[in-house]
């Protein structure tokens, strides 16, 4: 399979595009992005690897961050993780509040902000070091110390974070959260703040398509059967309210970012990082579903 061939002519068609896209403006530092970036960049587990357009640019990778989170959290706690929260995909905003009433604080899967906040509070309960130890984590992972957290976007978030603030509140109001909201939201903040290019976001998710192995680590991140569970919520969760329509046309696991980036895995074949932050109405980078559309029509790989 000539990946080269293939990403470079969708590359060019999906650049050309009219983009009806807009950039997150919601958290103020996102804006201060160039909307024109577009990049992309696939890592094999052949060894294949190929760049192309903005992929050396570093971005927000926003609620990408949140599959390394719950990693973390899965490999620390195990199964206990599933009585603080459910795999469900939730069908309403990933920042809603409604759902929790009704579920006594228990929200619907990890990839909602609700659940990502309860994640986070798992976490600090099991890291010394929270907020370095998660970072620690994530360098391993990528074998890349200079990752980090963006100061700016954590504290540009925390200025604006009513909603994420009243979901750790009314989380907690269940029992559902065990540390003081502050410190939770202060991790989570910086959490969505990880910054990454393309080619190290590929590599860093290198692991869910090697069955829970990193290579760049050379250790078991996940078991097996973990990797799959991780797969499986992305496939069913990863794109907000888009996610049944990702499944339909791209057919691979996958988790988005209010940045613009875009994570999919193939498992036992590759991972692609796809870059473009203008989001659509759903939320969702306009050129990255679009890209990463085409290049599982036109490859004929996916998981269906
Ligand atoms: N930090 C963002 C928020 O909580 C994450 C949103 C996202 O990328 O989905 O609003």
């Amino acid at each position: 399979m000539d990946f080269k061939e293939i990403i470079e002519e969708i590359y060019l068609n999906v650049k050309n595009l009219d983009d009806k896209g807009k950039v997150a403006t919601y958290i103020p530092e996102l804006e201060n992005v160039d909307p024109e970036n577009f990049g992309v960049y696939i890592t094999t587990l052949n060894g294949f690897k190929f760049g192309i357009g903005n992929y050396k640019d570093k971005f927000s990778i926003q609620s990408i961050a949140k599959v390394l989170s719950l990693n973390l959290a899965y490999q620390l706690i195990g199964e206990r993780i599933w009585e603080r929260l459910g795999v469900e995909p939730s069908g309403t905003a990933f920042n809603s509040l409604v759902q929790l009433e009704a579920d006594n604080g228990i929200p619907r899967n990890p990839f909602i902000n609700a659940g990502a906040i309860v994640i986070s509070d798992i976490l600090i309960c099991n890291l010394k070091n929270p907020k370095e130890d998660f970072l620690a984590y994530v360098r391993n992972l990528s074998n890349n110390p200079e990752l980090n957290y963006s100061e700016k976007i954590a504290a540009s978030e925390n200025e604006v974070g009513f909603r994420n603030i009243a979901l750790c509140n009314f989380i907690k109001s269940f029992g559902n959260i065990k540390n003081d909201p502050t410190e939770v939201l202060d991790f989570y903040f910086n959490l969505c703040s990880i910054e990454m290019t393309c080619k190290e976001l590929s590599e860093v998710f290198l692991f869910l398509a090697n069955n829970g192995f990193s290579v760049n680590s050379k250790t078991s991140v996940l078991t097996k059967s973990q990797s799959k569970r991780i797969n499986a919520i992305m496939l069913t969760c990863g794109f907000y309210d888009e996610s049944g329509d990702f499944a339909f046309k791209v057919g691979l696991p996958g988790k988005s970012g209010v940045g613009g980036g875009i994570i999919a895995v193939h498992p036992n074949q590759y991972t692609i990082a796809v870059w473009s932050p203008k989001l659509n109405e759903k939320g969702n980078s306009f050129k990255g579903m679009r890209f990463l559309e085409e290049f599982t029509t036109k490859s004929e790989l996916s998981i269906f």
